[in-house]
C-alpha cells in the first residue's frame, strides 16, 4: 500500500471545478468554412506514437487526399495532402508547444483546383469486417479528435480484442471557450450517429452511449431526434473535466476505472463525437483526415466562432479570416491552441493547425490567472478538486524535492494534468506545471535508462564479438600450426621411407 492509499483513494462527489464556459455567443453562430490557404505546413508528428515518415518528394505534384507521409510503427498515423498542389520542401516548423521547439513537416503549395485524388467508399460498412474497417479507418489517418490524437483505429483494434461491451462516445466538450463539439452534434447528428454505429461494429461493443453535458440543450436535441433506439443519449452534469475518460464513463455506466487501469479493463471504449464523423468520413467515402472544425475564441478575438480549417493552415490565418484581434492585438495576453485548461500556450500565431487543435483562443489579461503564488496555506481545496483522488499538495512537495518515486506513490502517473488543483488553489500555485514538468523527468529518465541499457548490451556483444574473433583466430592459426606439422610430419616419413628403401635397393 502506497502513501496515496493511505491518504486517498477514489475522488469524492464533488470532483472537479465550475468555470465560466465563455462558450457562447461562439456556440451559437453557423459554422465558417475557410478558404484553402496557399500553403499548407503539415507536421509529421500530429498524433501519439512514431511520427510519420514522409513518402513524397519536394517538386512532387500530389492531389487531394494522397497519402504524404505513411505510418511508422503500431502506433502512428499518416498524413494527406489537404488539398492538391506541390510538394515546395520538407522543413521544421514551430510546434504547438510554449517551448517554440521545431517540428519537421512537409510543405505544400496549393495549386487552387483543390482536386481529390481516386477514394475507394463502402456503401454498406456493417457488412465489413471489423479488422476492415480498422484498416480503413487507419488508412484514412483518423486520430482522435477531442485533443488526445491517439490513432483511432489502434484503439477500436485494441477494444475488439479486449470484447469491450460499451463504446462511450464524449460529447461533453468541458474545456471552457471551446464548442467546435458543440456546434458538430447540432449541425451534423445524423452523420455522427452513423459514425457510432459504424465504431460499434468495429469495436464488437453491443451498447452506444454519447454524454452531452447539460449546457447543451441543442445538441442534445439534435442528437436524440438523429438517434434510434439503440444509441443512448445521456445529458450529463456540466463540470470540468467531466470529458476526462475515467470520469465519463463512471458517470455514464456507474463502473469505476482502476487508478492503473484502461478504460479497456471494465469493458468500456471511449471515442469522440468529431472522432465518429471522422471515421465515418473514412469508411463510407474513403476520405482521409485532411481538415477539422475548430473554434476560435478568447476576448481579444474580434468575431468568435467555429471554423472549418484544412490541416497546415496556420494559426494566424485562421484568426485573420475569422475577423482578426481586436485592437491589432493590444491586450493580448497569451495564445493558445486547445482550450485554456489543457491546451497549449504557443509563442506566436505561425503555429500550424493539427488533428488535435480543437481551438484557438486569443486570451485577454482579464483571463489569465495571475502566476504569482503564495505558499501552500494546506487548505486541502486541490485534494477535493482533483477527479483523480490525488493529493496535488502533496505531490507537488515530492517534486520540488526531486522525489520523485514518492511522487509516484501518491498517484503521479494518475494525474491527466487536467489544472483542476491549479485552478482552485487560493495560493496561485501552479500544480499542474509541476506535474507535467515531472513526468517530463520522469520520460527523460526512462529514456536515458533505456539508452544506456541499449549502449550497455552493445557493448557486451562488441566484446562477445571480439572475444569469438580472438578465439577462432587462435583456433585457425593452432588448426594451420597443426597442419603443417601433420605435412612436415608426413614429409619426413616418406623421406625416410625413401631412404630406407634405397639403403634396402644398394644391400641388395
Ligand atoms: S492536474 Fe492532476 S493532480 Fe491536478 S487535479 Fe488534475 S488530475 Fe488531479
Ligand atoms: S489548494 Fe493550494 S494552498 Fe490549498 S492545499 Fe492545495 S496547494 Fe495548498
Amino acid at each position: 500500500m502506497g502513501f496515496r492509499d493511505l491518504f486517498s483513494r477514489f475522488a469524492g462527489d464533488d470532483w472537479g471545478v465550475h468555470p465560466d464556459d465563455h462558450k457562447r455567443p461562439a456556440a451559437d453562430r453557423a459554422v465558417r468554412v475557410m478558404p484553402v490557404p496557399e500553403r499548407l505546413y503539415l507536421p509529421l508528428q500530429q498524433h501519439l506514437g512514431a511520427p510519420a515518415r514522409p513518402v513524397v518528394l519536394v517538386g512532387q505534384r500530389v492531389r487531394k487526399g494522397e497519402v504524404l507521409a505513411e505510418a511508422q510503427g503500431m502506433v502512428s498515423a499518416p498524413i494527406h495532402a489537404p488539398t492538391s498542389g506541390t510538394v515546395v520542401a520538407v522543413s521544421e516548423i514551430t510546434a504547438p508547444h510554449p517551448s517554440g521547439l521545431t517540428l519537421p513537416a512537409i510543405i505544400l503549395e496549393a495549386d487552387g483546383d483543390d482536386a481529390w485524388c481516386e477514394l475507394a467508399g463502402c456503401a454498406d460498412p456493417f457488412a465489413l469486417d471489423p479488422a476492415e474497417i480498422g484498416r480503413r479507418v487507419a488508412a484514412a489517418g483518423v486520430v482522435g479528435l477531442g485533443g488526445a490524437a491517439f490513432p483511432s483505429a489502434v484503439k477500436l483494434g485494441g477494444a475488439a480484442r479486449a470484447g469491450v461491451t460499451t463504446l462511450v462516445i464524449n460529447g461533453g466538450e468541458c474545456e471552457p471557450y471551446l464548442s467546435c463539439d458543440d456546434r458538430l452534434m447540432r449541425d451534423r447528428a445524423a452523420d455522427i450517429v452513423d459514425g457510432i454505429r459504424i465504431m460499434r461494429h468495429a469495436s464488437g461493443a453491443r451498447v452506444a452511449r454519447v454524454g452531452i453535458e447539460d449546457n447543451k440543450p441543442e445538441a442534445i436535441a439534435a442528437m436524440r431526434a438523429a438517434a434510434g433506439d439503440d444509441v443512448e443519449i445521456r445529458p450529463v452534469p456540466a463540470r470540468y473535466p467531466m470529458g476526462s475518460e475515467k470520469q465519463l464513463i463512471q458517470v455514464l455506466t456507474g463502473i469505476e476505472v482502476p487508478a492503473d487501469g484502461r478504460p479497456a479493463d471494465v469493458g468500456v471504449v471511449v471515442h469522440n463525437v468529431g472522432t465518429a464523423l471522422a471515421v465515418r468520413a473514412a469508411v463510407r467515402e474513403g476520405r482521409p483526415l485532411i481538415s477539422r472544425l475548430l473554434t476560435v475564441n478568447g476576448q481579444c478575438a474580434a468575431d468568435p466562432g467555429n471554423v472549418e480549417v484544412r490541416l497546415g493552415t496556420l494559426a494566424e490565418a485562421v484568426i485573420a479570416f475569422a475577423g482578426g484581434l481586436k485592437g491589432d492585438g493590444l491586450g493580448l495576453a497569451r495564445r493558445v491552441m486547445g482550450g485554456p485548461m489543457m491546451g497549449m500556450q504557443i509563442p506566436h500565431w505561425r503555429v500550424p493547425v493539427v488533428k488535435g487543435t480543437s481551438g484557438l483562443l486569443a486570451l485577454a489579461g482579464t483571463e489569465v490567472a495571475d502566476q504569482e503564488a503564495s505558499p501552500c496555506i494546506r487548505c486541502g481545496s486541490c485534494v477535493r478538486a482533483c477527479p483523480m483522488g490525488l493529493l496535488p499538495l502533496e505531490m507537488s512537495s515530492r517534486i520540488r524535492n526531486a522525489a520523485y518515486a514518492e511522487a509516484i506513490d501518491f498517484g503521479l502517473k494518475d494525474c491527466i494534468a487536467c489544472g483542476c488543483c491549479a485552478y482552485v488553489c487560493p495560493s496561485r500555485i501552479p500544480l499542474v506545471q509541476y506535474f507535467v514538468h515531472a513526468k517530463g523527468e520522469l520520460a527523460a529518465q526512462d529514456r536515458t535508462k533505456l539508452r544506456n541499457e541499449a549502449t550497455k548490451k552493445l557493448a557486451v556483444q562488441r566484446q562477445e564479438r571480439l572475444e569469438r574473433e580472438a578465439r577462432e583466430k587462435a583456433e585457425a592459426a593452432a588448426r594451420r600450426k597443426a597442419e603443417r606439422e601433420a605435412a612436415a610430419a608426413a614429409k619426413a616419413a616418406a623421406e625416410a621411407a625413401a631412404v630406407n628403401s634405397e639403403k634396402q635397393g644398394e644391400s641388395a
